[in-house]
């Protein structure tokens, strides 16, 4: 049994095309396929990092205000989170840096708090190394430092990875 990372967010923050370019870190033939923004279901992807065996499984954004969001099987998309949640030794918390800190986010910080999972933020989209700044203002969802990241470019991803060895 290898430890399973849930990889969590609001739509679109980039949840599926950070965990493609973690998967094509690791090994080749575990590349995740999903339609932008829609995942529903949840999908496993094997990943090695610092000599430890685990999986990452992508889930659907996380919204909490059903009918505010054009996102389709809302409902559904939020019962596959949490199953991941539920059996994750660690999550990646994935927000978008070009948009800041959202209510939603917020919203999902207070409820990854009170399943008391250790946390990663991943500030995503921080694609050349000025925006890395700009991750500093996720600080304020309060579960600790947050990582610049482009899941596009693929920098942060090590130092990301690095730190979630120290949780599984
Ligand atoms: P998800 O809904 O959270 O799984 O998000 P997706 O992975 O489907 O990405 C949503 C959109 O954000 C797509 O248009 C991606 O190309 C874009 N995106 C994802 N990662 C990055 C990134 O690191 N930089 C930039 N600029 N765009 C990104
Ligand atoms: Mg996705």
């Amino acid at each position: 049994n290898v430890p399973v990372v849930a990889i969590v967010g609001r739509p679109n923050v980039g949840k599926s095309t950070l965990l493609n370019r973690l998967t094509r870190n690791f090994r080749s033939g575990a590349i995740a396929v999903d339609v932008p923004g829609i995942t529903r279901d949840r999908t496993y992807h094997s990943a090695f990092w610092n000599g430890i065996d685990f999986e990452l499984v992508d889930t659907g954004g996380l919204v909490f205000e059903e009918g505010k969001d054009k996102v389709p099987f809302i409902k559904e998309i939020r019962e596959q989170a949490m199953i991941a949640l539920n059996e994750a030794t660690a999550a990646i918390f994935v927000v978008d840096s070009t948009v800041g800190v959202t209510e939603l986010d917020i919203q999902i910080a207070r409820m990854l708090r009170r399943l008391g999972v250790p946390v990663l933020v991943a500030a995503n989209k921080c694609d050349e190394e000025q925006r890395a700044l700009d991750a500093n203002e996720f600080w304020k969802l309060g579960l600790g430092e947050p990582f610049p990241v482009s899941g596009i470019h693929g920098s942060g991803t090590g130092d990301l990875l690095d730190k979630l060895t120290e949780y599984i």
